[in-house]
Formats: structure tokens, sequence, C-alpha cells
């Protein structure tokens, strides 16, 4: 059996062992410390914002946002539905009531037609949405220019999810750097990994201590432990951000080498006309975190392709399932690109993701190549 090719595996440069190592020497293992303060500076450096806070996860990172915004039960956010369910989990489970708004095709991210529907409709209804969550899904910026106009014109803070879009451009600037917050994810299947952590930024740099208040348990600058209000524990640990600079300094190289990945995947396998690729509009630079195409046989299902795939040991993933059809949102408003058009519901049908992974071996790609030929021609 060959070797298992997974989806986006860690992909390690050999200098986090030496920050690790450093952390260990100065005995700064525990949350907190020097890797920790220079690893929210380089990253804001890197973005192009005031300020970040490193924490234990992106998911972290999108509560506090939710938190700075007073986004409390009964509230109301619009969010992009094409995504993965840790983009709402924080907002489901303070009881906030979660309208979910449809991709375009040029994009797949937030249909700014959708968006202003759904905006109209709260103005109508009264019930206005505390925040607009952005998702940069697979790595490529949402086209921000005429959602951040939206948003502006109604005064609704956005908060940008670019988990999966680190070292994405939109029209040159940085993703990360559009939301009142943004977050970005280190978890191990992320273009690059700290073993599990997030980061959150704004140029609000008073916003973001008040986070950093918020995410070390919340206490009062006094003699013994007083809480005013309470906190959560979500700081990121120093030797975790050591492993972090340590990533994050080969940052081009790996967004080089998974956009190298999919140019190879779109040279050998768009001339079999049976697939059709992520497309990336003139104002997005992409980091093709995943490689990700819709297949355009209706004989051929994805799922059959991952089976396929599975059998020759080749780990690969549907679409995500948008939010609007997930079980647990049963019953949620939705605001589809045009009427009668679901757009987001189409890619998750017929989409398809392939193993991406920056240190992925020429070998390794041409085994996926051959595998779904293979597969496309059942
Ligand atoms: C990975 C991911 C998250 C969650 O990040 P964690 O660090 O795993 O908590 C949130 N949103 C999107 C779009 C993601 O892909």
């Amino acid at each position: 059996m060959n070797d298992r090719i997974y989806l986006s595996p860690p992909h390690l440069s050999g200098d986090e062992m030496k920050r690790v190592e450093e952390a260990f020497a100065s005995n700064w293992i525990a949350p907190l410390g020097p890797h920790v303060d220079a690893f929210e500076r380089e990253t804001a450096e890197f973005v192009g914002v005031k300020a970040a806070l490193a924490l234990a996860s992106g998911t972290a990172a999108l509560h506090l946002a939710g938190e700075l915004l007073g986004v409390s039960r009964g509230d109301r956010v619009l969010c992009s539905s094409l995504t993965f369910a840790a983009t709402v989990a924080p907002f489901y489970h303070k009881g906030v009531e979660c309208v979910f708004v449809d991709s375009e095709p040029d994009s797949w991210n937030m249909s700014p037609q959708a968006l202003e529907m759904a905006l109209n409709d709260c103005v109508r209804a009264g019930k206005f949405p505390k925040a607009v969550i952005l998702v940069n899904l697979y790595g490529q910026s949402c086209d921000m220019d005429p959602i951040l106009a939206l948003c502006a014109r109604h005064g609704v803070p956005v908060i940008e999810d670019a988990a999966e879009s680190l070292g994405g451009r939109y029209k040159g600037s940085q993703t990360g750097s559009f939301g009142k917050f943004s977050i970005f994810s280190y978890n191990g299947n992320k273009i690059i990994t700290t073993s599990g952590g997030g980061m959150l930024l704004s140029n609000d740099a008073e916003a973001l201590e008040r986070a950093r208040f918020l995410s070390a348990q919340a206490r009062d600058p006094a003699p013994w432990y007083q809480h005013s209000v309470l906190g959560w524990n979500y700081r990121m640990s120093n030797v975790l951000a050591g492993i972090g600079r340590g990533q994050m300094a080969h940052i081009h190289e790996r967004v080089e080498a998974r956009c190298r990945i999919f140019a190879r995947y779109v040279q050998e396998l768009e001339g079999t006309g049976s697939v059709e690729f992520m497309p990336k509009p003139e104002w997005s630079e992409p980091t093709r975190w995943l490689t990700v195409l819709t297949l355009r046989k209706p004989a051929v299902s994805p799922l059959s392709v991952l089976e396929h795939l599975e059998r020759l040991n080749i780990e690969a993933r549907p679409v995500w399932k948008p939010m609007h059809l997930q079980p647990v949102f049963a019953g949620a408003r939705y605001y589809p690109h045009e009427e009668g058009r679901d757009v987001s519901a189409g890619l998750f049908r017929s989409g398809l993701c392939l193993p991406s992974g920056s240190g992925m071996t020429e070998e390794q790609q041409g085994r996926v190549i051959e595998a779904v030929k293979d597969a496309l021609a059942l």
C-alpha cells in the first residue's frame, strides 16, 4: 500500500525547534512570554494592522470578537453560510440568532447582493444585526469593497474570519486587515500551525487590550483575586508561539507552494473537461489553502471520487456543507444569491477539496492526479 497522502498536514521548516528550545532554556513554557509578544508583533506587522492578540484557537478569537462588539443573547448576526461551523459556534452558544448569506459564484464568498437583501430586511423588520461575519473561503478574500460599503452605510461592524486565508490578499492588502476584528487559525490543517492556536487582530488597539484582559481570566488590578466581570482562559502558550514564529518565517514559501500545487492540478485536470476549479476574481490573490474544484459530470458525484481516493489511501474532502443546510440551523433565515439560485448549496453538492499540503511531493501530486482521472472515467 502507498503511504497515505493527507489533505493538509503540518509542514515544519526546522526553525520551530530552535524557538521551542529557547522557550525551554529560559523556562518560559507557560502561557505568555517573549515568543507570544514577538509572534503578535510580527503578525500585526505582516498583516498591516495595529494590534494582534495570540489565543488558544481561532474559535476563541471569534468568541472574543463577538464579546468586544457586545453581541449577546437574542441579538442577530449575519454570516456567510458556506463555512466551517466554528465561524458561528461561539454565537450559536450565546443564543444569538444566526442569519445566513449565500455565496456569489465569482469568489464563492459572501454575495454582496444577498447581503444587501438581508440588510434591507433587517431594516424593515426593525431588527438590526450586531455584526456581519465574513469568511475568506479556502484562502480567497471576499469582495471587500462592496461588502464593507454596505456595512458602513448601515453602521454594522464586520468580523473577518481569515482562518483559511493567512497570506492571501485583496487588491494588494493582506486579508485579516479588513474587519473591525479579524481572526486567524493555527490549527494543524491550516496554512501554518502552532499545533493549535489563533490570533485576533484589529486597528483598535484599545479594544484588543480589553480582549487581552478577558482572555486571561479578567482579573481586576487589585492585590487579591478580584473580578468585576468574568473572562476566559484563552491565551496561547509561549511554547506554541515559538512554533508559530518558526512557521511564520516561511509564510511566503508556503503560500507559493500551495499555489504551485493548484497550478499543477489545473494543468493536468482541466483538460478532462469534467472539472471546474474555484474561480479567482481579478481583485483576489488567494493562498489556495486547498485546491477546490466542482465536478461537471452529473454522473460522477463527489462522494464516489472521495471513495475512490480513499481506496488509494488519499485523503480528500467535500466542500463545507453550508450552515443553512445543517440540522442544527434548521429553520434559520437564509438569503440566496438570487431568488431560486442557491450558490453555496450547489457548490456543496458538486465540490471536492484535493490534498494541498505545502510539503507535498511531485510524486504524491501525480498519484492524486491519476486517481482523480481514474475516478472521473468510472
Ligand atoms: C479552522 C477554522 C476556524 C476555527 O479555527 P480553530 O483554530 O480550529 O478554532 C474558523 N473558521 C474557519 C473558516 C476555519 O477554517
